[in-house]
């Protein structure tokens, strides 16, 4: 598999990173399309627009999107009502590029210009306080590409993090782990301490 080829479809892709093509991200489809597991009309997102530059850079015939992966809509942001927002984080944890700001039982926030709108943070909300509304294109800071280009770069830096924060919970754990076998180690020589003594005195008496 050439990683030049995954690089090009990736950055066709529109990042949005919804998964809404049976991949976990854009990246993971454009690995599927170079090996031939995936079709080039799996993202809707992407649109016809994404389908003909990938056909296009491969050398094949366009077909059209695929309807059973969803239909391209209109480019929209979450927004979330913070007065009835609960704080339970479900939201953090489904939002593939950080783009939520919030802690446990505090009000949570969307950042805007980060938010790809993927909808992922819709459904794990318990009290349906998220909604998607439509991007206007002169409120649209940053433009498609400098967007596109955003989003993977924080879905990237995102799947870094949670790749390091396993590695430190695997430390911390193997930490606890020698730690309860120190105080275990401890507890036994202090058995065997208070056994010495104990000997020492009866042979005393
Ligand atoms: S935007 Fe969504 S559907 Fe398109 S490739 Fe990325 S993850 Fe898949
Ligand atoms: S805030 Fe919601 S819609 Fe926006 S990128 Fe995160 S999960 Fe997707
Ligand atoms: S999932 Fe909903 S209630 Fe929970 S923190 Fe996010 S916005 Fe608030």
């Amino acid at each position: 598999m050439s990683e030049n080829i995954v690089e090009k479809i990736n950055s066709i892709l529109p990042q949005t990173q919804c998964g809404q093509c049976n991949y976990s991200g854009c990246k993971p489809y454009a690995i599927a399309i170079t090996k031939g597991k995936a079709d080039i009309n799996q993202c809707p997102p992407g649109g016809e627009e994404g389908i003909q530059n990938i056909a296009k850079l491969l050398g094949v015939d366009f077909k059209p999107l695929n309807k059973k992966h969803g239909l391209t809509k209109p480019k929209s942001v979450a927004f979330i009502d913070e007065y009835a927002c609960i704080g339970c984080t479900l939201c953090i944890l489904a939002c593939p590029v950080d783009a939520i700001l919030g802690a446990t039982k505090k009000m949570h926030t969307i950042i805007e210009d980060e938010c790809t709108g993927c909808e992922l943070c819709l459904s794990p909300c318990p009290v349906n306080c998220i909604e998607m509304l439509p991007v206007k294109e002169d409120n649209n800071k940053i433009s498609i590409q400098n967007k596109s280009n955003l989003a993977r770069s924080r879905y990237e830096f995102r799947l870094d993090r949670i790749k390091r924060e396993r590695k430190e919970s695997n430390a911390t754990r193997k930490l606890q782990t020698s730690t309860s076998e120190k105080s275990k180690l401890i507890n036994e020589k202090r058995k065997s301490i208070s056994e010495a003594l104990a000997r020492i005195k009866k042979n005393e008496s």
